[in-house]
C-alpha cells in the first residue's frame, strides 16, 4: 500500500509541472460599508457612530472588482467594475487605485480616450508622479475621467447612487463628449427610470447632460450578460415595502471565480438557488443583528443562514447600523445584542456565534471595512488538477464540494478498517459510518466503493455503494438498510473535484 502510494504522488506531481496557469488576479475592494447616515443613530445612541466619526470613513456601501495581469501590467488585460455609487464613492476609488497602484491604468486610460480594447500608447509618459496629486494636478484631470470601466448599479437609493451626479459633472466639464468616453451604467430598466428622476429634481443637470454622460445598459433579471471580461447574473431582490421594486444583487463570475454583490435585500423572490452555490466571496448587506424586517434588509442572524446555505466559506458584511436592535432592549427576555456594535464587537459576536454553532473554521464571516482588499489568483485553465500542493495533500480524509447543493466528507481509517462519510445540504447533514471498504474498478475507468454497515450493539448500520461514474462527473450514492434507502443521490462533481476524488480512491483504497 505504501509503496503504490509513493509512486502515485510521484506520476501526479510529475504531470503537473508544466503548463503554469496565467497570472492573472481578481481583486475586489470594498469602498465603503455605511447605510444611509439618517439611519446611523446620532453620537449618543450609537457607539458605531461614534467609531464612524472617529475614523473618517464616511463611504456609502460599495465594492470595485477588479481584473488584473500582474505579469505582463498591460492595459487590455485590466478591467475594473464599480459596483454602486453613493456618497464618498469617487474619493474612496481614487484612493483605492493608488493603494493598489494603479495610476497608470488610470492616467493611460484616459489619456488613450477608449474603453475596452484599449493598447497603450508607447512610451507615453506617466501623467501621475505622485498618487495625491491626483486632485490638484488639472492637466491630469482633464483626462483622468476613466476610474472604471462599467458601473453596476443595485437600486436607486440615495446612498447607492449618490455621487453620480458629481461624476456626470466632472465628465461634463471635460470638453470631449465622445461617445467612448460615456460612463457605461448597468442597471434594471425601472432603477434606471429613478435614476433620472431624481438627477433631474435634485440637480441642476438636464436630460440633455445626462444623456450625454451616460450610456445606460438596460439589466434584465435572471439573464447572464457580460460586462468586459466578466459575465454576471442579476436577481431580483425584494428590499421592503417602502421600497421601489428596481433592487436586484449581482453574481460576479470572472476567471473561474465567482463573487456575489448582495446588499439591500430582504428576499429573493426568484433567484436561482444553484448559481448562488459555493462563491469564492459573499458580500451580504446586513442592516441590524437581530431580525428587523421593517428595514427592508436581512440582518445578521439571517446572514448565517444564507452562509450555510449557500456554502460561502469567505462572507463580507456591510450596510449595518444596528439602530433598530435597540428595540429589543423593552424584552426582558432578549439574549441578543440590544444596541449598535463597533465593528471590533460586531466581529466578537459573530466569531462567537460561529464557534457555538461548530461552524467556526469552515465559514468566516468578516465585518468589512472602507479600504479592505481580497484578492485571489484566476483560475484560468480548470486543468484536471488544480496544483501540486492540493495533489499532494490527499490524505485519508477529503471534502467535496459538488456543483450543486452538497458537501461531502470522507474519513479512511485503514487500520480499524472503518469509513466515514458525511453528507451535507442546506437543510440535513448525514453522517455515517461503514466497515470494511473495498474499491473495484469497472470499464471507462470507473469505480465502486462498497463498504458495509458498522455492527452496532442492537442493530447493523445501512450499507454503501458509491459509484463513480466519470463520463457524466457524477458520484452516484446509495446508502441502504435492507430494502430501504437512507440516502440515494447522483451527485454532480466539477472536473477538479471529480479527480481529486479519484486519486483520493486510489491513494486510499486500491
Ligand atoms: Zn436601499
Amino acid at each position: 500500500m505504501t509503496s503504490s502510494h509513493d509512486k502515485n504522488i510521484k506520476n501526479l506531481s510529475q504531470s503537473l509541472s508544466d503548463d503554469q496557469p496565467g497570472q492573472r488576479e481578481v481583486i475586489v475592494r470594498i469602498n465603503g460599508v455605511l447605510p444611509d447616515k439618517r439611519r446611523l443613530g446620532n453620537q449618543q445612541t450609537s457607539e458605531r457612530y461614534a467609531e464612524i466619526l472617529q475614523s473618517g470613513m464616511e463611504t456609502n456601501t460599495s465594492c470595485s472588482i477588479f481584473i488584473r495581469d500582474t505579469k505582463q501590467n498591460t492595459l487590455d488585460s485590466d478591467f475594473h467594475i464599480l459596483f454602486d455609487l453613493g456618497e464618498g464613492v469617487i474619493g474612496s476609488v481614487e484612493k483605492g487605485l493608488s493603494d493598489l497602484g494603479m495610476e497608470k491604468y488610470l492616467s493611460e486610460r484616459g489619456h488613450n480616450q477608449s474603453n475596452l480594447h484599449s493598447t497603450p500608447a508607447i512610451g507615453s509618459p506617466l501623467l501621475l508622479s505622485s498618487p495625491s496629486s491626483n486632485t490638484e494636478n488639472p492637466a491630469l484631470q482633464s483626462r483622468d475621467i476613466r476610474l472604471f470601466d462599467a458601473l453596476l448599479i443595485s437600486h436607486s437609493h440615495e446612498d447607492h447612487i449618490n455621487d453620480l451626479s458629481k461624476l456626470i459633472l466632472r465628465q461634463n466639464s471635460i470638453a470631449d463628449h465622445a461617445p467612448m468616453n460615456k460612463i457605461r451604467a448597468y442597471c434594471t430598466r425601472t432603477c434606471k427610470e429613478y435614476i433620472m428622476k431624481d438627477l433631474l429634481s435634485r440637480t441642476s443637470l438636464t436630460r440633455n447632460n445626462i444623456e450625454e454622460c451616460i450610456d445606460f445598459q438596460v439589466v434584465t433579471p435572471n439573464e447572464f450578460f457580460n460586462v468586459g471580461p466578466f459575465s454576471i447574473i442579476a436577481f431580483q431582490a425584494y428590499h421592503g415595502i417602502e421600497s421601489s421594486d428596481d433592487a436586484v444583487i449581482y453574481v460576479v463570475n470572472i476567471l473561474n471565480r465567482k463573487i456575489i454583490v448582495g446588499w439591500d435585500f430582504l428576499s429573493l423572490p426568484e433567484a436561482n438557488e444553484s448559481i448562488l452555490w459555493n462563491p469564492d466571496l459573499l458580500i451580504l448587506g446586513t442592516e441590524t443583528y437581530n431580525q428587523h424586517p421593517e428595514t427592508g434588509m436581512i440582518s445578521i442572524t439571517e446572514a448565517y443562514d444564507l452562509v450555510r446555505r449557500w456554502n460561502a466559506k469567505e462572507c463580507y458584511i456591510v450596510h449595518y447600523s444596528g439602530l433598530k436592535d435597540i428595540d429589543e432592549r423593552s424584552n426582558q427576555w432578549f439574549r441578543g445584542p440590544v444596541k449598535p456594535m463597533s465593528s471590533a464587537e460586531l466581529q466578537s459576536t459573530i466569531d462567537s456565534h460561529l464557534k457555538i454553532s461548530g461552524a467556526q473554521g469552515k465559514f468566516r464571516i468578516i465585518v468589512a471595512e472602507e479600504g479592505m482588499i481580497w484578492t485571489r489568483q484566476g483560475n484560468e485553465n480548470l486543468q484536471p488538477t488544480t496544483s501540486d500542493k492540493v495533489e499532494s495533500e490527499i490524505g485519508s480524509s477529503i471534502e467535496i464540494e459538488s456543483l450543486e447543493r452538497y458537501v461531502l466528507k470522507v474519513e479512511n481509517d485503514d487500520k480499524i478498517g472503518k469509513l466515514r462519510l458525511v453528507i451535507e445540504d442546506n437543510i440535513n447533514r448525514y453522517d455515517m459510518v461503514f466497515e470494511n471498504p473495498k474499491l473495484e474498478k469497472g470499464k471507462d475507468n470507473n469505480y465502486t466503493l462498497y463498504a458495509l454497515g458498522e455492527k452496532g450493539m442492537l442493530a447493523k448500520g445501512p450499507d454503501l455503494v458509491l459509484e463513480l461514474v466519470k463520463d457524466l462527473s457524477v458520484l452516484k450514492i446509495y446508502v441502504t438498510k435492507g430494502r430501504k434507502a437512507i440516502f440515494h443521490d447522483d451527485i454532480l462533481l466539477g472536473k477538479n473535484e471529480m479527480n481529486r476524488f479519484e486519486q483520493y480512491l486510489i491513494l486510499n483504497f486500491e
